[in-house]
């Protein structure tokens, strides 16, 4: 099939390129010229596991180009696919901005029937709002009909949730366009939901919101076992292994961040305030979330009171591991509470660095590894649970640091692992160890 895809972030560059990979011509458009450029030459501009080998692989069999120019991208494609970003707006409801635009430039360049593809996350409705806008700026006579396909991967491993993830959904109103969208998705080989539009624009947000949720819930269980003597660990797998409840998103820490959850769940929140439904869960949701990133700061304020001119060593600085995402992160307020209280940060990220320059102040210093941003550190702070932190042996903080005080917002290591390690360990709804 001939399919267009409309931005290469995240979601549109593993989109195009796993399509590619089914066998199907892509052609993916993007108004970013630096990052069209060094896509057709085979070089990803995010990092992904896997992606940029499955995108040198598609360019070379010729299923795959990256183009800037609308009329040669769109042309004789029977699919469009729009996955530009969606951002927080500043009353908290998803910004369409990017959508509108390239809706306009969708209909100034479009000279075939199409169907047109939704992978953005959108509020219900903007599917119907979609196709409105095209087919009020329409140049040529031609037709379209909308789909919804929302997206369910996850940064970090995005190319392995594209082949093997849970479920795809598409929504439609028109049966042609279901018909279609299934054909196009069968080459995945994973159980397919069909529905209608809204229910599959909503079935996006329903899901991150309930993730979110999960990840709240499981923080405010760990602060009260912390307070009354219990173990977060064990509660969360006690909890897990009833199937109703499953063990995955109950790992207590300091809350969640990325580009999808904070935004999606304030967005869902902005929905049903449009239609005068309070949505009180995610109320809560969102501020057990933010308060959750100022705990470890507090903690760790209470034990050094004085932290000016003390080294903080910030292990960690992308929202999660394997991904160089920086959009919302944790560790933007982490470092900044940091700074305020004067202490000098020197933080080490195995891939997210360059990032983090363009979002962090520029009194954050970087190291070039685990070691040397422990070197004679006051204090060690872990923020993103990346395997290399995770195996970085303990008996090394007692070995480089000033004193061997280390506070894990995310849990990487089990208390039996920390004891008679020499090092003095807070972490997040578990006993401290000393
Ligand atoms: P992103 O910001 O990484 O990428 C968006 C891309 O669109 C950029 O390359 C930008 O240059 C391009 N763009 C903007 N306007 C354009 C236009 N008019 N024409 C062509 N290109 C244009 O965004 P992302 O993280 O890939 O997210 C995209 C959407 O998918 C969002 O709605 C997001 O909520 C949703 N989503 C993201 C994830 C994720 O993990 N990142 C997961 C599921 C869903």
């Amino acid at each position: 099939m001939n399919i267009a895809v409309i931005g290469t972030g995240y979601v549109g560059l593993v989109t195009g390129v796993c399509l590619s990979d089914l066998g199907h011509n892509v052609t993916c458009i993007d108004i970013d010229e630096k990052k069209v450029e060094k896509l057709n030459n085979g070089k990803s501009p995010i990092y992904e596991e896997g992606l940029e080998e499955l995108l040198e692989k598609n360019l070379r069999q010729e299923r795959l180009t990256f183009t800037t120019d609308y009329t040669r991208g769109l042309a004789q494609k029977q699919l469009v696919y729009i996955a530009v970003g969606t951002p927080q707006g500043d009353d908290g409801s998803a910004d369409l901005t990017y959508v509108n635009a390239a809706c306009r430039d969708i209909a100034s360049h479009l000279e075939n029937d199409a169907v047109i593809v939704t992978k953005s996350t959108v509020p219900v409705g903007t599917n119907e709002h979609i196709k409105e806008t095209i087919e009020a700026n329409l140049v040529n006579d031609v037709s379209i009909s909308v789909a919804s396909n929302p997206e369910f991967l996850r940064q970090g491993s995005a190319v392995h949730d594209t082949f093997r993830g849970d479920r795809i959904v598409i929504g439609s109103n028109d049966e042609e366009a279901l018909e279609l969208l299934e054909k196009v998705n069968a080459g995945f080989r994973l159980p397919i939901v069909k529905t209608d539009l809204r229910s599959a624009e909503m079935i996006k947000y329903a899901s991150n919101a309930f993730l979110a949720t999960k990840i709240s819930f499981i923080n405010e269980m760990a602060n009260l076992s912390e307070k009354i003597g219990a173990n977060i660990d064990h509660v969360a797998k006690g909890m897990g292994m009833d199937k109703r409840i499953g063990e995955s998103f109950l790992n207590a820490g300091i809350g969640f961040g990325g580009s999808c959850f904070p935004k999606d769940t304030r967005a869902i929140i902005s929905i049903g305030r449009n239609v005068e439904n309070d949505m009180p869960i995610l109320e809560n949701v969102v501020d057990v979330n933010e308060r959750q990133r100022s705990i470890i700061v507090d903690k760790l304020h209470k034990r050094v009171t004085d932290l000016s001119n003390k080294k903080v060593a910030v292990l960690g600085l992308s929202f999660k591991p394997n991904t160089d995402d920086m959009r919302e992160a944790p560790s933007i307020d982490v470092t900044e509470k940091l700074l305020d209280k004067n202490a000098e940060v020197v933080a080490y990220d195995p891939v997210a660095t360059e990032n983090a320059k363009e979002v962090l102040s520029n009194k954050v210093h970087y190291a070039t590894s685990i070691e040397k941003a422990v070197q004679d550190a006051d204090v060690a702070i872990i923020l993103t649970e990346w395997k290399e932190i995770k195996n970085f042996p303990l008996h090394e903080y007692k070995a480089r640091m000033k004193e061997a005080l280390v506070f894990d917002g995310r849990n990487c290591f089990t208390l039996d692992q920390v004891k008679n390690s020499g090092v003095e360990y807070h972490s997040i709804g578990r006993p401290v160890i000393y």
